[in-house]
Formats: structure tokens, sequence, C-alpha cells
């Protein structure tokens, strides 16, 4: 699926320059272009590619200090000059265009969903967004940006692919330091879907296309990502359980939103050396995604892919009743009730209402 990136915020350009570097290194040549965008200047200076400093005559370069209502404000202003940046990039040729931001912070949680929209209004190609969640341990501010932000972006784009910093963190380590390696894990995990849907001359016909990816994000809401990945048996014979465990593994234990296992479609990519992936295993791990996901569209495909490894890769459309999802938007509710409070208590004229955080579905 050939892609345009927009990475919007600190979280947002970061994790998309670890996309861009994924792809080179493996030589996908399925990320088109890249675009970072952010209110805060010093953000953007170590982005290898070109960028956009919105803002600048209300925040002077210096960020939106976690208010997403100023972050929606600045995107709005400086909408053109975006658009402008990515002219060159969205080609005939591209499949898709990405939305990549941190849903918790200013700039990201509140300019993405702004920019959703108008890329929407403008190409044809489905505008989706990669969005981050905040770890459960962060601020409450976090929580309630990224519970509105997370509403907003799931309604604009045509999916909202849902990355929970927690799934990805290892014990023993602060979030901030955890950062390169989560980013790193979501770059393998969304690179290889991106790469999953290009077609491959030559090879197998049960290689995936990229209008299956589409296909399954096609009811929009919210998507999830699953992997995991062992080491290759020396025959497809071999494999035939190394692809039932991975796939296992990817769904209840490997997906960017963790728990999230009930969909309404799903797709399940296997990559790994053609001739070592085992037909019948990867028949049979399709027949349990469907059971396990309970969805009645279950698509699949290889990915050709020279490598010692195995992996599986779920994608998932339509994961909005997953408990994970709930579990979080009680916590941005509770978040922002407290807040609330707190405002009403200094000021009890002032106090905002948190209506916007009622339940998803
Ligand atoms: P913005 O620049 O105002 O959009 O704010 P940030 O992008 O810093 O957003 C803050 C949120 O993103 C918080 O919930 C952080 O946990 C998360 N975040 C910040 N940097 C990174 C990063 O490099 N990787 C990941 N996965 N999350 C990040």
């Amino acid at each position: 699926m050939k892609t345009v990136l927009i990475g919007v915020g600190q979280a947002g350009g970061k994790l998309t320059r670890a996309l861009v570097d994924f792809d080179e290194r493996m030589e996908f040549g399925a990320v088109l272009g890249a675009v970072g965008v952010n209110s805060a200047k010093a953000d953007l200076r170590e982005l290898p590619f070109e960028t956009v400093l919105i803002g600048q005559d209300r925040v002077k370069g210096h960020g939106v200090g976690g208010d997403n209502e100023l972050g929606a404000a600045v995107m709005d202003a400086d909408r053109r000059e975006v658009l402008s940046a990515l002219d060159g990039s969205v080609t005939a040729e591209a499949d898709a265009v990405f939305v990549v931001a941190g849903l918790g912070g200013g700039t990201g949680s509140g300019g993405a969903p702004v920019l959703v929209r108008e890329l929407k209004r403008i190409y044809d190609v489905p505008v989706y967004a990669l969005g981050v969640l905040p770890g459960r341990d962060e601020g409450a501010m976090y929580q309630v940006n990224a519970g509105r932000s997370l509403k907003t972006v799931a309604r604009e784009a045509d999916s909202l692919l849902l990355v929970d910093n927690d799934a990805f963190r290892s014990s023993g380590e602060s979030l901030e330091q955890g950062f390169d390696a989560i980013n790193d894990a979501i770059a393998r995990r969304v690179g290889l879907l991106f790469a999953s849907g290009e077609a491959v001359e030559g090879v197998a016909e049960s290689v995936v296309d990229s209008s299956e990816v589409i296909n399954t994000l096609r009811s929009g809401g919210i998507a999830a990502l699953g992997y995991a990945a062992a080491e290759s048996a020396e025959t497809a014979e071999g494999n035939i359980n190394t692809v039932m465990s991975t796939t296992r593994r990817a769904l209840l234990t490997g997906t960017s939103l963790p728990e999230a296992s009930k969909s309404d479609s799903a797709l399940l990519v296997i990559a790994g050396e053609p001739d070592k992936i085992p037909r019948k295993g990867v028949e049979r791990a399709r027949r349990w995604v469907e059971e396990e996901t309970g969805s009645l569209q279950v698509r699949g495909g290889d990915f050709p892919l020279d490598s010692g490894r195995i992996a599986s890769l779920v994608l998932l459309g339509g994961v909005e009743r997953s408990d994970r999802l709930e579990a979080f938007m009680q916590r941005a509710r509770d978040a922002a009730t407290e807040a609330d409070e707190a405002e009403a208590r200094e000021d009890p004229a002032d106090a905002w209402s948190n209506d916007e955080l009622d339940d998803l579905i």
C-alpha cells in the first residue's frame, strides 16, 4: 500500500521518522513521502523530511503546551501551508494518506482531527489516522485530551489505527525512556502492513494487495494491529504449528490495543519465505482468527519476505467494543470530571461539561 505520512506534533513526527527509517532499511518503498507538522520549532529540527511550522503568529514556535484546542486552532489557521507541503507527495500512485499523532498532547491531539477532515475534502484516497494513546500513568490532561481527540479522529478518518503506549512498554523503564523502542516496534508492524499491501511480481497468487487492507478498514471506526514472529523451520510442513502459534500470539498478546480481539473484519498476513509458508497452517490460522474475532470477513494472504523467520500480522477493523477501549474512555471521563470539579471550585461559572466523552457507540 503506497502511503503518504504526515506526522503531527512531537510523537507524530518521531513515529513518522521511525516509519520512514524502517521502510528505507527494508527497501520496501511503500512510503511515498513524509511531512512533519508542529507548533514547536525545536521538535521539527531532527526530522529528515519536509517540515511545516504552524501557529507561529500565536505561539512563536514554542508549541501549544498541551492545549489541544489551541492545537486545533493553529492547524486550522495554517492548513494551506500544510496542504501545499503535501502537494508533490500525494501522487496518482498513492493508495492512502496516514496522519500520525500522539492523542494525549496538544498539537497532534488537536491538529490531527482538523487535518484529517481537510485531507478528506481534497483527496479521493482513504485518509487514515495512526493515533497513540497515553500510558495509564500519564497525567489527567493527557487522558482528557486523548479521549476527545480519539472520538473526533475516529469520526473524521476512514479509520483510526490505535496504538496504546502501555502495550509496548517494557518493565522497569519510564515511558519516555522507552519511546524510541516503542516507536521502532510500531514502525515494524505498521511498516509491514504498508509493505504487505504491495503487489509483488512473480510470486504466488495468494499475495495481499492494498485493496484488502482498505477493505478490512472499510467499516471505519477504530482498528488495531497485532504481530508476532518466530524462527522458521526448514520446510513448510514444519511451519504448520508455527503459523498457528504466531497467529495466536499476534491476536491474544501482540495487538497494538490489548484485549481487542472482537472485530468487524480482519486481515491475516503471513510473512516469510514463500516456500516455507504452509497452506494448511495458513488456512487453519485464518479459521481460528474468524472464530476468535467473531468476524465473518477474515481476509488473508502471504507476504514474501527473505527472512529466517515467520511472522503473523493481524489487522482488525472495527474494534470499538473492546474492553480496553471502554476502560480507556472511562479513564478519560474520570479525569475530565476531576478537572471539572477542580475548575468549579476555583471558578464555578467557568466549569466545562464532559458530555463529549460519552460512550463511543
Ligand atoms: P504534541 O507535540 O503537543 O502533539 O504532544 P506530544 O506528541 O508530545 O504528545 C504527548 C503524548 O504522546 C503523550 O501521551 C506521550 O506519551 C506520547 N508521546 C510523546 N512522544 C512519543 C513518542 O516518541 N512515541 C510514542 N509512542 N508516544 C509519544
